[in-house]
């Protein structure tokens, strides 16, 4: 056995370094998130697609790019026990839906609209927005060339986060051009960093030779007055790129988005081209990148597919959620409508069935669930009725039931009042019992658009 295995034998376990349990009430924004991002596909005509966690590792070597953050350093790969063969957990999806598209002909009768949301893994050093397990929500158009549906998938974002309440959020945008421009690019890059390699750090002088690009994308302070003299990719497009670029921004504004161009926008990753774009906030810190995408319609080749433009962006959702937090929108527990007081085991049978009745009508109701031996006391149970949340006690006394009937006790408006209700219809009165308001009080549930 690992010498770490044995000496945690006795030890209290807990969840690994930077992953997270999410536990409820806060699991209740992440499905109010959840139903919010699905209706907004729907919308919009984005289908689901849902790929393993596990890929082999050379999907992400040739699909993120050997000399990208992801693989240098931060994936999590093994190799599988039987034949060797070397996996890794994936840490971004885009590659695995391509792969997917491949092997599976997605687009021989035209183009995909496709989404996905799930987990991600990457070794960084965790930190307020930055975990090793953290949740994606991506959208990928494939098989689309013109400009309109890099638009169309910026207005998408724009539109989750006006659905979302958020605030303040900014779009950039840049163009990587076609390859023959940024090769030009590159070599002019690299003249003009080598003019200047006194000044470079270790990182810089690794990468010189290997992704020039990626010195733009430094967080070194102490090279900042040096990147923004760099020569701009923008000056090294040609007609067609700039036409495709022109385009994708006059869309946006016609739709209501406003942006910016940050020339120095390259995105950490190899196979895009033309569009790339950020959605950022100010408001998180350091980690105030939301969203990030762009075109690469060089990535079907390159995982051995035929030549298919695509695009598409990938989003974080911890930190869409930290920053509605951050600008207030609060969130109110899950409670149960009702919550069934049951004084005698032995009424169980019919309480149960008369629950099964309710909740088929749409009233959420919670059990009493006692001991091995009791259910409890009355007074033990109406404690936890009133602990749960909910806003009805539903006594089912034995006398009650010999009636037909349930107790109804309002638990909330001070009242108190008791009222008794006939078993022989619960239609009639179920709808009385549900509650109006949404589990996640935002600005969200009862007013502006859903
Ligand atoms: P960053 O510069 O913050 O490391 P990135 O360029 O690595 O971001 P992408 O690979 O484009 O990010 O991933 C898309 C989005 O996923 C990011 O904009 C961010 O919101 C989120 N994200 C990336 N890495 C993490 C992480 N370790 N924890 C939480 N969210 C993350
Ligand atoms: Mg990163």
């Amino acid at each position: 056995m690992n010498e770490k295995l044995a000496a945690a034998k006795s030890e209290k376990l807990a969840a690994v370094k930077g992953m997270n349990d999410i536990l409820p009430p806060d699991s209740a924004r992440w499905e109010w998130l959840e139903d919010k991002v699905r209706s907004l596909m729907g919308r919009y005509a984005y289908r689901n697609i849902r790929t393993p966690i596990v890929e082999p590792t050379a999907l992400f070597v040739r699909g993120t790019g050997e000399t990208t953050d992801i693989v240098e350093k931060e994936m999590y790969s093994f190799e599988d026990k039987l034949n060797g063969e070397p996996l890794t957990l994936r840490p971004e999806n885009t590659p695995g839906v391509v792969r997917a598209a491949i092997q599976h002909n997605l687009t021989y009768d035209g183009g995909k609209r496709l989404y996905y949301m799930g987990p991600m893994f990457r070794h960084e050093r965790p930190q307020r927005g930055r975990y090793r397990q953290f949740y994606q929500l991506g959208a990928e158009a494939l098989g689309f060339a013109g400009p309109e549906v890099d638009a169309e998938l910026m207005l998408l974002v724009h539109d989750l986060f006006a659905h979302l309440g958020l605030r303040n959020v900014r779009v950039e945008l840049n163009s990587l051009g076609v390859p023959a421009e940024r090769q030009a690019h590159r070599a002019a890059l690299i003249t003009y960093f080598e003019q200047h390699s006194e000044l470079l750090d270790a990182e810089a002088q690794r990468r010189l030779h290997t992704n020039p690009l990626r010195i733009l994308d430094t967080k070194n302070p102490a090279l900042q007055a040096l990147v923004q003299g760099a020569p701009q990719l923008l000056s090294y497009l040609g007609e067609g790129s700039l036409k495709h670029f022109d385009s994708v921004k006059a869309l946006l504004s016609a739709c209501g988005v406003s942006w910016s161009v940050n020339p120095r926008l390259v995105r950490g990753l190899d196979y895009y081209s033309h569009t790339v774009f950020e959605f950022l906030t100010d408001e998180l810190g350091a980690q105030g990148a939301l969203c990030g995408g762009g075109r690469y319609d060089g990535l079907f080749e390159l995982l051995g597919g035929k030549p298919t433009p695509a695009v598409g962006w990938g989003m974080g959702l911890e930190r869409v959620l930290e920053l509605i937090k951050e600008q207030g929108q609060t969130q109110t527990e899950q409670t149960p409508d009702a919550y069934a007081v049951i004084p005698d085991a032995a009424a169980l049978p019919r309480c149960m069935q008369v629950m099964q009745a309710l909740r088929g009508a749409g009233v959420s109701v919670q059990m009493h669930a006692g001991a091995a031996e009791a259910l409890g006391s009355m007074k033990s149970q109406f404690k936890k009725a009133d602990s749960s949340g909910a806003r009805y006690a539903l006594i089912f006394g034995a006398d009650e039931l010999a009636q037909n009937s349930v107790t109804v006790k309002a638990l909330r408006d001070g009242s108190g009042a008791q009222q008794s209700r006939s078993l022989a219809d619960i239609a009639a009165w179920a709808a009385t019992l549900q509650s109006t308001t949404s589990t996640f009080a935002g600005q969200t549930c009862s007013a502006g658009p859903n």
